[in-house]
């Protein structure tokens, strides 16, 4: 462990490992589902969130800073499952959640089914910087933006997209063809990040609209610590996928304790989680996760996962299916 930098004794970012990890959702049905045009978009807006979050890592800036900037990137793209764009549930409305935690301290602050909050990211991290709690949800989640200048609020049309209101019509059919509820396979695009900063600290954030036709008030493993985001000091992750699922296997933080306990890599302790246990239950998705010396893991079990990166070594990349470059 001799050369993993030791928190707060770095002076110049420039000589430390940074590192930052994207995701912008699993669960992409296939090629064809895709437009080229499209696909310029939305990789485009990845670059952006990757522009974003990398600035601040750059300039010696923090890991939760870092996959702030990234997420309200993602957030503010109608083309992910989060702020602008994020899917409809069972009643044509939009419950947004969000989660953040920094590794080394272990703070933490998570949001779920607000409606008019522009940024859930935003309140999350108020959440955990500015109460004594770790998540609010639903109208209280409301009212303590409401005590907060710095978070900006929309009427929730302002989440509408045509796409999105296409899903929901869609699901509702074959709701009716098969004559019963379902929400399985409706989950696109959730967004989330992951940083390693110079100091050799890490922070997770994650941010979704939830299932399409979701209805009861559900809500999925995103703004869950330890299911759809986790971070100590060694090891962050970011989740997407069928989140009853990820709630079930705890997916955020088993990654972790592989890493924590066993001593696993990054690599094989994501690929194990995602690939054997959450595929062995029945579920699908992926996640996004690195470690202190900057080594990243992206796997999925759907057929594509949005996703970019920016390695150590100043690589970076952006892809979608599984052959696309990581
Ligand atoms: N995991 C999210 C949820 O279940 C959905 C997604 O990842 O797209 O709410």
């Amino acid at each position: 462990m001799s050369d993993v930098p030791t928190p707060g004794t770095h002076a110049s970012a420039s000589e430390a490992r940074i590192a930052l990890v994207i995701h912008g959702g699993a669960g992409v049905s296939s090629r064809a589902s895709i437009s080229a045009e499209d696909e310029v978009a939305i990789r485009h807006d990845l670059d952006r969130a990757l522009d974003a979050g990398h600035q601040v890592l750059a300039s010696g800036g923090s890991a939760l800073d870092a996959v702030t900037a990234a997420v309200v990137v993602l957030e503010d793209s109608p083309w992910f499952n989060a702020g602008k764009g994020s899917v409809f549930d069972a009643e044509g409305r939009h419950e947004l959640d969000a989660s953040i935690m920094e590794g080394h301290t272990r703070r933490a602050g998570a949001v779920a089914a607000v409606t008019t909050v522009k940024n859930p990211v935003l309140l999350s991290r108020a959440v955990m910087e500015h109460s004594e709690h770790v998540m609010l949800v639903s109208a209280g989640a409301e009212k303590f933006a409401d005590t907060r200048a710095d978070i900006q609020r929309v009427a929730p049309t302002y989440f509408d997209t045509d796409r999105r209101w296409q899903q929901l019509l869609d699901a509702r059919a074959l709701e009716t063809a098969q004559a019963t509820h379902t929400v399985q396979g409706t989950y696109f695009g959730t967004v989330g990040a992951v940083a390693l900063d110079g100091h050799g600290n890490i922070a997770a954030a994650t941010s979704t609209g939830g299932m399409t036709n979701k209805r009861y008030g559900r809500v999925g493993d995103s703004p869950i610590i330890g299911a759809g985001t986790y971070a100590d000091e060694r090891c962050g992750v970011s989740g997407t996928g069928w989140g009853e699922f990820f709630i079930r296997a705890v997916v955020a933080q088993d990654i972790c304790a592989r890493v924590a306990y066993r001593g696993d890599t990054i690599e094989k302790a994501a690929h194990d989680v995602i690939h054997g246990v959450v595929a062995t239950m029945g579920g699908d998705g992926g996640a996004i996760a690195l470690d202190r010396q900057g080594n990243i893991a992206m796997p999925f079990n759907t057929p594509g996962m949005y996703r970019g990166w920016v390695r150590p070594d100043g690589s970076r990349g952006t892809a979608i299916f599984p052959d696309s470059g990581d």
